[in-house]
């Protein structure tokens, strides 16, 4: 009998086609039933050739055989989320890969600050946390300093997580996070184009071209995400015409009034002026922002820098000396959006994380902390599940979003809500407003005491690590 030989110089993965081989049909007949395959098609114009397809119950054992041994979760997105989801979940134990549309996985700014929970998430995720910000106490504070609220974080959580509200560069989280990443699994310069979810498993397409099966697909593919449109639609952005100027310097010397390890955040009657300390490389620096209404369909301000001097000359005390000290080129702006919080993330084996998920305006200082914590929680509800079974990855994907979609929601909200309050109240209302910030307890109730509650209740949701048992 002649030797069957596979075709390589053809297409083979035509519709239902699963190998092409050259070789006699009446031969070929008898390969075929031994190889469980049916000959769908014959015939070519030199020699003949046969298309085969596996018969449909084996060619399912098959597919679930190889997706449980072999095919990769796929996450889609190569920021804090998508980073976190893949460290966690090879914790977990699963093989993972990460695709970011980019040439290379870049943060789109500089300041940050993160709370205990993502801190506590990074190390169970095996990411080097020493030294990665400036331990700081957060106040809000009145025009004249008055302290509106005092963000009161235990002291156990401060001790055990190096300080409570860390101020950092978002590079230098991005450099600590990639470096936590085995090589191979992150791979760049893939942009995601379509997905199909057949039920026992995903296809995904990418721009490049190539197609692929994964068992489990994650979108943490930022606020425009392409996997929440393909699950809920389309989810428009909600404008705040609200827009941040920021920036950061380690030229600090001798700047009058300057308070280090504090979160510093004043507001006066339309403007809020924020610093806070960082760290890079074993320096401490300072890292500043601006925040007032600015209509969305407004140009931005032509010279960024000399628009935050104007601004930050609205304020007592070190911020517009910390703006005159900070290069043009280290000062940035980005309107402030969000989307409305959505009611579901996951279905069957697709779920979404960080900003795809919920978005949140910068008032939260939180957005990236939940982006982190979903990978946590998404390792943690995925370890031990065989990914096979349809059931059950949709059980986890569930036991996922339960506790984050409420969670999120009510830090997105509170975020837009702070935004209307401090910057869109009617000029008529704001004396009012002021009076009852400086006067009662409401802001110290809010922000200084329900925030750190929400961050206590976080650290303890989160249990002992990503392989720890849950309750969900
Ligand atoms: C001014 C400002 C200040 C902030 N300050 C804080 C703070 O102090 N603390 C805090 O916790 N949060 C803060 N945030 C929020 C935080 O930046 C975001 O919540 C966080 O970056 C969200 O991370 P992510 O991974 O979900 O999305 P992103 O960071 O947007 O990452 C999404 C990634 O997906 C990639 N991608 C998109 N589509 C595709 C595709 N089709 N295929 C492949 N890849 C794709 C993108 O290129 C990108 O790399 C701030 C935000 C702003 C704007």
């Amino acid at each position: 009998m002649p030797r069957a030989a596979t075709d390589r110089s053809a297409p083979r993965n035509g519709p239902g086609v699963d190998a092409v081989f050259h070789c006699p049909t009446d031969r070929m007949e008898k390969l075929a039933s031994a190889m469980r395959m049916t000959c769908i098609s014959t015939r070519d114009h030199a020699q003949t050739v046969t298309a085969l397809q596996f018969e449909e119950p084996h060619r399912h054992a098959l597919e679930e055989e190889s997706m449980s041994q072999s095919a990769p979760i796929t996450v889609v997105g190569a920021g804090p989320a998508g980073m976190a989801a893949a460290l966690s979940l090879l914790r977990a134990g699963h093989d993972v890969r990460l695709y970011e549309r980019y040439a290379r996985a870049r943060p789109a700014g500089n300041i940050l600050n993160l709370w205990p929970p993502p801190i506590k998430a990074l190390e169970a995720m095996g990411v080097d946390v020493a030294d990665l910000g400036a331990p700081c106490h957060t106040t809000f504070r009145s025009e004249s300093g008055r302290i509106r609220a005092d963000v009161r974080i235990p002291d156990d959580v401060i001790a055990r997580y190096g300080g409570g509200f860390i101020g950092l560069l978002r590079p230098d989280l991005y450099t600590r996070m990639l470096a936590a990443l085995p090589d191979g699994v992150l791979q760049t310069g893939r942009e995601l184009a379509s997905i199909d979810d057949h039920g026992d498993g995903v296809t995904l397409a990418f721009t490049d071209g190539e197609t692929f099966e994964t068992p489990v697909l994650i979108g943490a593919d930022g606020i425009d995400s392409a996997v929440r449109r393909h699950l809920w639609g389309a989810t428009p952005k909600r404008p705040h015409h609200l827009h941040i100027i920021g920036g950061f310097t380690f030229d600090i010397d001798g700047i009058p009034e300057l308070e280090l390890g504090e979160v510093v955040l004043t507001h006066n009657r339309t403007v809020q002026g924020t610093y806070s300390s960082i760290r890079r490389d074993g320096r401490t620096g300072i890292q500043w922002w601006l925040l007032e209404a600015w209509p969305d369909d407004h140009e931005a301000p032509a010279d960024l820098h000399a628009h935050g001097t104007t601004l930050a000359a609205g304020f007592r005390g070190p911020l517009s000396a910390l703006v005159a000290r900070t290069p043009t080129e280290q000062t940035q702006r980005w309107p402030i959006r969000d989307i409305a919080p959505l009611p579901k993330w996951s279905k069957g084996r697709i779920t979404i994380a960080g900003d795809a998920a919920h978005a949140t305006s910068p008032y939260a200082a939180y957005g990236a902390g939940m982006s982190i914590c979903d990978g946590y929680f998404l390792g943690q509800t995925l370890a031990g599940v065989d990914l096979a079974d349809t059931t059950a990855v949709t059980a986890a994907l569930e036991a996922y979003e339960r506790p984050r979609i409420p969670h999120t929601r009510s830090q997105v909200q509170q975020a837009y809500v702070l935004g209307k309050v401090f910057h869109h109240a009617p000029a008529f209302l704001r004396p009012i407003r002021d009076f009852v910030l400086d006067r009662t307890p409401l802001l110290q109730k809010q922000v200084g005491e329900r925030s750190p509650g929400e961050i206590v209740a976080q650290l303890a949701e989160m249990g002992d690590g990503i392989l720890s048992p849950t309750t969900r």
